[in-house]
């Protein structure tokens, strides 16, 4: 079995290789360091290494995979040792964990992002329900390394079992406790976190850091309890893959660099007929490939249905929470369509060069862009996402 690890999974630049080909590599051992902005990235297998080009690095892996079997961490404070097991937001950012890490929030929040917000993505909620107390004590470590005071996990109601299951994990456990977020996308978009949760309308542009707060996706809290109580580096992603398969599934801890076919079979194969695959969820996935690897930012593989034929001309409500305007294109185009206009929902605003939305999930009734769209002689309307 070969495992193929791109030398990028994170923000920054690609990692450089500490490894060469024909070197024999233990699971959890160093294989690529950042080189400036990004994280560590390790061997996922026992294995050798077949091939490094200036994208990844491939193990011709070697027996099977025993979970308690790898090369543990070494540094001795906490925040070295989120650093040395190389985790990122797992959530999609990619953003290195240890330097978002490094803020100071005297008396400050740590909000723990479990809004899972995309459409058929299930497997934060499967951690929250199985193993709740992982990411409490991920919680509770970064409150100590920032001097955080408050630890809240936002979640959204409707899952109620994984909100019942985290309440009872941080029931007598100081400073942590449940917080609820509105059922409605995008209410994981860190801003409208901040405003569901501390009150505080945060600036276009601004971190949640101005409100005091840093936001991590459950899994990347679970990762940092794994790297501090187990010594273990990122080596597996937990992911969910849905859509037009057979049995669609949760994986937990899945090693990274496996190809994701092998997980469209384990569910059960495709179920006929299927159209692409998205790498992600439905609202802000990539097109894919069966022969994508799995990587640290990778949540959703999902199987989509066939693309309909419809060979009209396109407008596009381009909003700063969905699909951008590549992805809608290529939508647009691979239905036969053609896109001939687009306008920008009337919430968003440019700065330092990107536009940003001034009210995420509050969003206004478009059909003023729609009229615009249909002087410039669309026939159909195409948009990532929008409440209206
Ligand atoms: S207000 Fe507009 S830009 Fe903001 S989330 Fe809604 S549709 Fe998107």
């Amino acid at each position: 079995m070969k495992l193929v690890l791109p030398l990028r999974q994170h923000v920054g630049a690609p990692c450089t290789p500490v490894v060469q080909v024909g070197d024999e590599v233990k699971r959890g051992q160093l294989i690529a360091k950042p080189a400036g902005l990004g994280a560590n990235i390790h061997a996922s297998a026992n294995g050798k290494i077949v091939e490094i080009n200036e994208n990844e690095i491939a193990i011709e892996a070697v027996g099977e995979i025993n979970m308690d079997d790898y090369v543990r961490l070494t540094s001795e404070d906490h925040l070295s040792l989120i650093e040395e097991a190389g985790i990122v937001g797992a959530g999609g950012a990619g953003f290195p964990a240890h330097v978002k890490f490094k803020a100071k929030l005297e008396g400050g929040y740590i909000l723990a992002n479990a809004a899972e917000c995309e459409p058929l993505l299930a497997h934060n909620m499967h951690l929250l329900e199985n193993e709740p107390e992982l990411v409490v004590r991920g919680i509770k470590y970064v409150m100590e390394i920032t001097g955080a005071t408050h630890g809240y996990i936002a979640i959204k109601p409707k899952h109620q079992k994984a909100m019942i299951s985290v309440a009872k994990a941080c029931k007598n456990v100081e400073g942590v406790e449940v917080k609820f977020l509105s059922d409605m996308y995008p209410a994981g978009d860190e801003r409208v976190i901040v405003r569901e949760l501390l009150g505080v309308e945060l600036p276009l542009g601004a971190l949640p850091s101005e409100a005091n707060a840093i936001i991590s996706n459950v899994e990347t809290l679970k990762n940092v309890t794994y790297a501090i109580e187990k010594k273990m580096p990122v080596i597996t992603k937990d992911i969910t893959v849905g859509g037009r398969v057979a049995k669609p599934s949760v994986y937990r801890e899945v090693p990274l660099g496996m190809e994701i076919k092998h997980y469209i079979d384990q569910s059960g194969g495709y179920v006929e007929p299927h159209g692409e695959i998205v790498l992600g969820g439905p609202f802000t996935g990539k097109h894919g490939e069966e022969s994508a690897r799995i990587v640290k930012t990778l949540g959703g593989i999902l199987v989509a249905v066939p693309f309909p034929e419809d060979h009209r001309k396109f407008g596009m409500i381009e909003c700063e929470c969905g699909a951008q305007k590549e992805r809608l294109t290529e939508l647009a185009e691979a239905m036969g369509g053609t896109v001939v206009a687009s306008v920008k929902c009337k919430r968003m605003e440019e700065i330092n060069g990107r536009f940003r939305c001034t009210l995420p999930g509050i969003c206004p009734g478009q059909a003023e862009k729609v009229l615009e769209l249909k002087k410039q002689g669309a026939e159909a309307i195409i948009v990532g996402t929008c409440e209206d």
